[in-house]
C-alpha cells in the first residue's frame, strides 16, 4: 500500500490501519506546525494574552538566536506546561518554527545577523542561515 501524502510505498497493514509516522501528513493536520506539541505550544504564544504580552515585550529589544528557549526561560514557563498539558520545552519540539514565531512579535526588530543592525524583516535578504540587511547584501 502505498502513502497518498508522503509517497511511501511499503506500507504493512498496521500502518495503513493505524497510521505511520508521516510528516507531510501532520503538517497539514497541524496547520504547518510539524507535530501536535509545537502546533500547542504556538497556539497559547499567541493567544493567551499575559503569555503573548510577555513575549511582544521581550522581543521588543532582544538579541539572541534562540528566542523562544530565552523567552520560555525568562518568563518561568521552561518548567510549566500549556493548559493542554504540552511542556513548553521539549525534544518534541520544532524550535526553529517556535523561534520565527517569536520574530514575528517583533515586526520592527529583526536583525541583521551580520551587523546586528535592526531592520524591517521584510527588508532582510535571506542567505543561507543569515538575514541580511541591504548595506551588508551590497557589501557581499
Ligand atoms: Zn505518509
Ligand atoms: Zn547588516
Amino acid at each position: 500500500m502505498n502513502c497518498d501524502e508522503c509517497g511511501r510505498k511499503d506500507l504493512n497493514m498496521d500502518e495503513v490501519a493505524y497510521g505511520h509516522d508521516c510528516e507531510v501528513k501532520s503538517t497539514k493536520e497541524y496547520n504547518g506546525w510539524k507535530n501536535h506539541a509545537t502546533w500547542n505550544c504556538a497556539l497559547f504564544l499567541a493567544n493567551d494574552e499575559g503569555i503573548y504580552n510577555g513575549a511582544v515585550a521581550f522581543m521588543a529589544d532582544y538579541k539572541g538566536e534562540s528566542p523562544y528557549i530565552d523567552f520560555c526561560k525568562e518568563s518561568g514557563l521552561d518548567n510549566q506546561k500549556t493548559p493542554d498539558k504540552i511542556k513548553w520545552i521539549s525534544e518534541e519540539l520544532d524550535y526553529a518554527a517556535l523561534n520565527r514565531a517569536m520574530w514575528e512579535f517583533a515586526p520592527e526588530t529583526a536583525p541583521c545577523t551580520r551587523c546586528e543592525t535592526k531592520v524591517e524583516p521584510d527588508s532582510l535578504t535571506r542567505l543561507l542561515d543569515w538575514n541580511l540587511c541591504s548595506d551588508c547584501v551590497d557589501d557581499l
